[in-house]
């Protein structure tokens, strides 16, 4: 049982023993570490009941690069039922909760979707009570911390660590050798535990750290060679040091395909060697579990758990591709064809040669089956691993596991029809739909206390935090003045607190009573980030022209992190900026429209803006957004979605309703039909308004501070580039019937109750895109696995 007294004790004893003084001396962070270590302490006997009593059961491993947690305090005092009491022993200490969990640095080992899914998916693993753990690389530096100088992105370093991470134990005894061409390094495991909701279950985040065998030369050192006694160490560690901030086409990083093999290699060592330790046969091991790729980027794993199986345990060589298989399974990610991933032979080879040995003789096993198909010579090249000088990671992911999946059912659709066809043609029984989700209790629970205490009282249960289905309950109060005139009251006190703290870490004041239009993800032109800024200097405009007399004050919100290599989406960036500038500063259109862009958007951000949103921007080209997760938690958070027919808003409509969300432009089949012979001149020509702004680009309205970047936007536009053509996603040929969208929004939101109807809607249909939901069919339909 919990005892507060006990807590206040263990709180003081870390203050003594972490940082040498008493509770009251310590800065936040540290507080936040000192409370945090003696939670810790409570939960480390929870994580043991589950190991113990998990053992000999079958287990789900999910292999990702990227895990976006976030921060762990919070959902921690949440998933253990501690919050009040908590609150309560920091209280009599003269601590403030709210103080010290903002002063938790985010994990932010992930660039965006792909990361922050695998922190739900563990969330819900747990909380359901599914053996599910997490595996993948203990960065140093997570995703950069963002700032805005001049209304361009500059980046920094993200040292989350430096006060030390109060969540994660060192298990050095159990760490394990990886080798490389050139020698071997170790790997070091740090476990965090994933607490359940109700703390019945406590799994586990195994991520893996990079050290030398040998961290220190002594004689090297002696022989006054201090470069020299550090060098292995130094070399070794640098593998985990940083996250590669790209969530795009990657790039052929050696050190990128490096910290691939390590964290797969790491992870598979240590599952066999526990499951032999434990007494069970090697053709066992698919009996006792299921290996998630999360994308190709583990897909490594097919020939090393083939090494692993062959060359260390002996096994012949069908029998071990027969339990290759059987373990692991692939979920694909995306669509755009340039972002599957490849790597040039050249650096497997000579990063890896045993691997890319075992590759090559993957790729003659494929030839061999293709043949066995009928499908022969040039047919075969659609197929191969290995072709023209590249390892291709998605076809070695397809053949080596039995299960790919997408994560949405238009996503899995296009996948069968057009990137993944052959393999469908081939293989259809290993293709199968995961639509993606989130968990309830972040992303509404958490962050959202004061729309779940309503949620509960309308529901007469909170049953709804592990059964998000129940929230269908809620349809019957759509027509009730007195829910949606709370909803209204609600939604406003989260624009409140969200602008108070935009005025105080951006100081930007922001009006509650404007519509807040948030767009918040990835920068990346395929999310059409241009489409949005577009449509506000149009606004604009037309308000300074008296042309939108009666229109509702709107605050547009974006918040976006661009790789730092990609010079279209900082050009993006900057552009937005530069409109806000303008915007913000003209007496004309003050309180009437505002824009902000804030800075270093991150998972603690977002739990702050996805719940202060009364509309969701999801306007991606039709066909390019896999599923997206953003749209969940703004509808979670019951904000009406403006969007495409794309990815998962497809299935959020469908539970919805059409008619409680805004959505226009091409739909996929339309792109189909008019991409060869489109021509965004005409639209630009033919559009009233829309040359303007595509011209402010270019016509001295904005400076992008002589990089050329906005010049080389409105090429990109109208004249295209060597390696896509002009208006490649499709913005001026969406921006019309977005801008129509638009004006249905303004519209709509004036009748205050009729828009708290839709949200309400939202709200309601929101059940489908529980993680737990995804986590069920996972276990149930690909990994066979029990709770
Ligand atoms: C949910 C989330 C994402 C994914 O957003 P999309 O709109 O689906 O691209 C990215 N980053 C953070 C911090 C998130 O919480």
């Amino acid at each position: 049982m919990f005892d507060k007294k006990r807590l206040q004790e263990r709180m003081n004893a870390h203050a003594a023993v972490s940082f040498g003084r008493t509770l009251k001396e310590l800065n936040a962070r540290e507080s936040h570490i000192a409370f945090s270590k003696a939670i810790m302490e409570e939960v480390v006997p929870l994580w043991t009941a589950t190991r113990e009593k998990q053992e000999g059961k079958k287990k789900a491993c999910y292999f990702s690069a990227e895990f976006l947690m976030g921060r762990a305090l919070g959902n921690n005092l949440m998933n253990l039922g501690i919050n009040d009491e908590a609150r309560e022993v920091l209280g009599g200490m003269g601590l403030d909760i709210n103080d010290i969990e903002e002063a938790e640095e985010d994990a932010g080992l992930g660039n965006g979707g792909l990361g922050r899914l695998a922190a739900c998916f563990l969330d819900s693993g747990a909380s359901l009570g599914y053996p599910l753990n997490g595996y993948g690389i203990r960065y140093e530096y997570g995703i950069f911390k963002q700032s805005i100088k001049d209304g361009a992105q500059v980046e920094e370093g993200d040292n989350w660590l430096e006060y030390g991470d109060p969540w994660s134990v060192r298990r050095l005894d159990e760490a394990v050798e990886v080798s490389f061409f050139d020698g071997p390094v170790l790997a070091v495991p740090y476990d965090t535990p994933v607490i359940g909701y109700g703390g019945k279950t406590v799994n586990t985040l195994r991520l893996w750290k990079a050290e030398a065998l040998k961290p220190f030369g002594f004689k090297e050192f002696n022989d006054e060679d201090y470069e020299g006694s550090v060098r292995e160490k130094n070399n070794a560690e640098t593998i985990t040091k940083v996250l590669y901030p790209n969530d795009c086409t990657d790039k052929g990083k050696l050190l990128r395909l490096r910290q691939q093999y390590f964290f797969v290699s790491a992870s598979l060592q240590d599952i066999l060697a526990k499951h032999l330790e434990n007494g069970f046969s090697l053709e066992s091991f698919p009996d006792y579990h299921a290996i998630q790729l999360n994308d190709t980027h583990p897909a490594v794993a097919v020939p090393e758990l083939m090494r692993l199986l062959t060359e260390v345990h002996g096994m012949d060589w069908d029998e071990a591709f027969d339990i290759t298989r059987r373990t692991l399974a692939y979920t694909n990610h995306t669509i755009l064809a340039e972002a599957l991933e490849q790597w040039p032979v050249r650096l497997y080879r000579k990063l890896l040669p045993g691997i890319y040995g075992i590759i090559s003789k993957i790729d003659r096993q494929l030839q061999s089956d293709l043949r066995s198909k009928g499908i022969r010579g040039k047919a075969q090249d659609r197929y191969r691993i290995l072709l023209g000088g590249s390892v291709k990671m998605a076809w070695l992911s397809i053949y080596g596991t039995h299960s790919t999946n997408g994560v949405a059912e238009l996503h899995t659709e296009l996948l069968k029809e057009t990137e993944l066809r052959h393999w469908y043609d081939i293989y259809p029984e290993r293709f199968n739909n995961k639509t993606n989700g989130i968990t309830q209790r972040r992303w509404l629970k958490m962050s959202n206390p004061e729309l779940s205490a309503l949620v509960t009282e309308l529901l007469g249960t909170d049953g709804w935090i592990t059964d998000l289905d129940l929230l269908k309950g809620l349809r019957g109060y759509t027509d009730d003045a007195n829910v949606l005139e709370r909803l209204n009251e609600i939604k406003r006190v989260k624009k409140v607190q969200l602008a108070e703290h935009i005025r105080k870490v951006e100081g930007i004041e922001i009006d509650p009573d404007s519509i807040f239009d948030i767009q918040i993800k990835r920068l990346h032109e395929y999310k059409r980030q241009l489409l949005n800024a577009f449509h506000i200097l149009d606004l604009y405009y037309r308000i300074k022209e008296g042309d939108a007399e009666n229109i509702t004050p709107r605050t547009f919100i974006f918040g976006a992190k661009a790789a730092p290599g990609y010079k279209r989406a900082k050009g993006i960036i900057k552009y937005i900026n530069e409109i806000a500038s303008l915007v913000n500063s003209d007496p004309e259109t003050k309180g009437k429209l505002k824009v902000v862009f804030v800075t270093n958007y991150r998972v603690s951000y977002a739990e702050k803006l996805f719940p202060a949103a009364d509309i969701s921007e999801q306007i991606s080209t039709a066909g390019k957004e896999a599923s997206g997760t953003g749209n969940m938690k703004f509808m979670l958070n019951g904000a009406p979605t403006i969007g495409t027919l794309d990815g998962a808003n497809i299935e959020i409509v469908e539970e919805s309703g059409e008619e409680n969300n805004f959505i226009f432009g091409l739909k996929v089949d339309e792109i189909e039909d008019m991409k060869e012979t489109y021509d965004p001149h005409v639209p630009y020509l033919e559009v009233p308004g829309l040359k303007r702004v595509v011209d402010s680009l270019i016509d001295g309205t904005f400076n992008d501070g002589g990089t050329g970047a906005f010049r080389e936007l409105h090429d990109s536009l109208l004249k295209g580039a060597s390696w896509h053509k002009p208006d490649n996603y499709f913005i001026l040929a969406d921006f019309a019937s977005y801008r129509e969208a638009q004006e249905e929004v303004g519209k709509v939101f004036k009748d205050r109750l009729s828009f708290a109807g839709k949200c309400l809607m939202n709200i309601s249909g929101a059940g489908k895109f529980s993680s737990d939901r995804t986590i069920r069919e996972y276990a149930n339909e690909i990994w066979n696995l029990e709770n």
